[in-house]
């Protein structure tokens, strides 16, 4: 095992012999790892590998791991048991972790995984070529941390998952200290990309088709701390208002405590801004925030979603709720009942609480299980009513839907397709019959449609309506052509994120 201070460039001539090679990614945790893993891929793709076709064994795997979800190192080291026989079969299989949990554990998990290839951390993403060669031609494991970013990671090359939709990161780390949280000792400080490379990215994202974007940030509204912009959030959301071709802007995480109230008025008065608002709470008990590290309280919480509403009053919100902090009383859970009843949340994270070794919180007494998973029942129970009556308050309503991929499991079984409205919500749509049986669709996804709300789920919306309109897409033609019989390539949609950033 070798710890290498930096990565080097892979010499031609290994190219050349890896270029049949490749590889498959399996990403875990947030919206964050997942952009990251499509710049692992690009950046596999960029150094001659190809993606493995579903279904046959890679010959690289990737791990992108999270360390904030729990147990996420018996889960990691249980994959790894698992692909051990695997590796013995296939000559030549390597295998790489990197991510968070990487950045943690380090030359541990080469230690308990000797069968591991390579290990690789957060802020250097860009060396996982560099560090496989190497490990193949030293027949050594590469275990390489570097403690700070080198080169932010929207610099790399990138293999986009989805042709519609794309997530553009404006910031990496995070300068707060929440007690429960590992993000901001794996990630590092806030660090900010400059507004004219975001916009540069955004653009050429439009010009490839692209008609949604997600601003990505473990605190987006701090955004401009690192070059003195303390207003450079809402004046980004306003220059993404002026991206011709660009329909849909959303972004993840805010943070209470940073929200300003120009940053409402830029999402109320851009029209490509939807109109959702993903902002955590964690706790409606403004001691349990207090012991979090968290600086701002429920009825600061409350008065923003009240701005929020009162400047655009279609607005869903979502938010994420840890249940079970250590000295959770019951006191304490029905403030956070009360708050998700007065905030009509349209959806919940929902998150019982669980140490992460290393952050302050982790040596606090624990709530006893069993109060903590009665609690977090009753706590679900409620969102799900609280979001079953906004959804129920949209049927009969109008709907605008970015058709998309891997949204609907039973869309296949039920004749329809899915797609998210503007305001995030998740809709399965009845689609027009076909012309001729075999015929390709005519809605395709990355094309927009509008129909009407027939059905409310607390979960999802249906619409079983004729189609008002539909709108064929560039992202549609994309999709369309990557599909046609004769192409040979593999084009997937945007994986369906079913967790936030554990953050903001
Ligand atoms: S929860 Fe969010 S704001 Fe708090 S430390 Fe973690 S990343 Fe930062």
């Amino acid at each position: 095992m070798l710890v290498t201070p930096r990565a080097q460039t892979v010499p031609r001539t290994l190219l050349a012999e890896m270029s049949a090679r490749t590889y498959q990614v399996r990403t875990y945790g947030c919206q964050m790892n997942v952009h990251d893993s499509e710049r692992l891929a690009g950046l596999l793709e960029d150094a001659g590998y190809a993606r493995a076709p579903d279904g046959e064994a890679p010959d690289v795997v990737v791990f992108n791991t999270c360390a904030v979800r729990e147990n996420a190192d018996n889960r990691l080291y249980g994959n790894l048991g698992h692909l051990l026989p695997v590796k013995k079969a296939r000559a030549g299989m390597q295998i790489a972790v990197g991510g968070c949990l990487a950045q943690k554990d380090r030359a541990e998990i080469v230690a308990r995984a000797p069968w591991v290839d390579v290990v690789f951390g957060t802020h250097n993403i860009g060396a996982l070529p560099a560090l496989l060669d190497r490990a193949r031609h030293n027949a050594e494991a590469q275990v390489e941390i570097v403690e700070s970013l080198e080169v932010f990671p929207s610099t790399l090359p990138v293999r986009r998952e989805s042709t519609y939709a794309g997530w553009v990161s404006i910031s990496v780390g995070c300068n707060n200290t929440c007690t429960f949280c590992i993000v901001p000792s794996l990630r590092g400080r806030e660090k900010d990309r400059r507004p004219g490379e975001v916009l540069a990215e955004i653009r050429a994202l439009v010009a490839e088709g692209v008609s949604e974007i997600t601003l990505l940030g473990q605190n987006v509204n701090s955004y401009g701390v690192e070059f003195g912009d303390r207003y450079a959030f809402g004046a980004l959301l306003r220059a993404c208002g002026e991206v011709e071709g660009l329909d849909r802007v959303r972004f993840t995480s805010p943070h209470p405590a940073f929200f300003t109230d120009d940053v409402i008025e830029a999402m109320a008065q851009t029209p490509n801004v939807c109109p959702q608002l993903h902002m955590p709470l964690q706790s409606g008990s403004d001691r349990v925030l207090r012991a979090m590290r968290r600086s701002y309280r429920a009825a600061r919480y409350l008065a923003i979603i009240d701005a929020v509403r009162a400047a655009i009053p279609a607005a869903a919100i979502t938010t994420d709720l840890i249940v079970g902090f250590p000295g959770e009383t019951e006191e304490d859970f029905a403030a956070t009942l009360e708050v998700v009843r007065a905030a009509r949340f349209a959806g919940a994270f929902t998150f019982q609480y669980s140490p992460r070794p290393g952050t302050p919180a982790a040596d606090l007494p624990a709530v006893p299980k069993a109060v903590v998973q009665e609690r977090y029942e009753r706590l679900v129970a409620l969102v799900e009513e609280v979001s079953w009556a906004g959804n129920r308050a949209l049927v009969g309503q109008q709907v605008e839907i970015l058709v998309a991929v891997g949204e609907g499991r039973k869309d296949a079984g039920t004749g329809r397709m899915s797609g998210r409205a503007r305001d995030g919500r998740l809709v399965h749509f009845a689609t027009p019959p076909e012309v001729r049986p075999g015929d390709p669709p005519e809605v395709r996804p990355g094309d927009v449609v509008r129909t009407t709300v027939t059905y409310a789920a607390p979960h999802h919306l249906v619409a079983d309506a004729p189609l008002l309109a539909h709108r064929r897409t560039r992202a549609g033609d994309v999709w369309a052509a990557a599909h046609a019989p004769d192409h040979a390539g593999v084009l997937l949609g945007m994986p369906a994120v079913g967790a936030p950033l554990g953050s903001g």
